[in-house]
């Protein structure tokens, strides 16, 4: 997103925005559910920070045009990447501020994250920045020319952690749009010989993705599922109508 400004004309807000460290993240960890939002009648988005620009393979213009092609395949309303430098994201008070001032612009009422902690840096970081801002975008001085906008709800992604999610969403419905989603990515994941030995076949990606998100959709007796983390508790009022097999 060359021009911030650019993204935001004639922009209805978001229901759902996710935001994530790198161009495609999201498929791997909050892309069905950000396809079945979508399929509800949700207007959904993506904000990668970062173009991937440190990756082995493609380069940031390739993996930018990449992102948008699977966020057509996820029936996003919305997606842009901010450009912040790869594997080098650092939590800074213009960060903060530019992130406060995109959620102020697109005003979610429910906003993913990485969880926040995990292997790679970044995502710990945007995780961390993510947060940030949704609280500094509710303040009511931090810009004049937006009103605050603070989003309700905060999901984190949990994907890559060893973590019992708080919830887990069925996306068997949604699995094979995202794993689509996800091969958009062809510079990342076609059977290329540029770094082949960092890379796993298309075939090994399919397979191991398969197997997490079987892994969480057992845990809700579905076929593929999505988990997620949040930090309060979670609210029924009707303990007659809960889903989720017991015994
Ligand atoms: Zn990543």
């Amino acid at each position: 997103m060359r021009d911030p400004n650019e993204a935001f004309e004639n922009l209805r807000p978001l229901d759902l925005l996710a935001i994530a460290a790198h161009p495609d993240d999201v498929e791997q960890t909050c892309g069905g559910t950000l396809i079945r939002s979508a399929e509800q009648g949700y207007r959904t988005g993506v904000l990668d920070l970062t173009a991937g620009d440190m990756g082995s393979r493609g380069n940031p213009e390739l993996r930018v045009e990449e992102s948008k092609a699977a966020g057509d395949q996820m029936l996003l309303a919305w997606r842009a990447n901010l450009r912040w430098p790869d594997a080098r994201l650092e939590n800074t008070t213009p960060a903060r501020m530019t992130l406060a001032g995109v959620i102020r612009r697109l005003k979610p009422r429910t906003v993913i994250l990485p969880y926040w902690t995990g292997r790679h840096p970044d995502h710990y970081r945007a995780s961390e920045i993510g947060y940030e801002a949704c609280f500094l975008a509710g303040l009511k001085k931090l810009e004049e020319d937006t009103p605050p906008h603070r989003p309700f709800k905060i999901l984190y992604s949990s994907l890559y952690a060893n973590v019992t999610p708080s919830f887990v969403v069925d996306i068997s419905r949604q699995f094979e749009r995202r794993m689509a989603a996800l091969f958009c990515y062809s510079s990342q994941y076609g059977d290329s010989a540029e770094a082949s030995e960092l890379f796993p076949a298309q075939r090994e990606v399919e397979e191991r993705i398969a197997a997490v998100a079987r892994f969480y959709g057992n845990l809700i007796g579905v076929k593929y599922g999505e988990p997620f983390v949040v930090k309060e508790g979670i609210e029924t009022d009707d303990v007659v109508s809960m889903a989720v097999r017991s015994i």
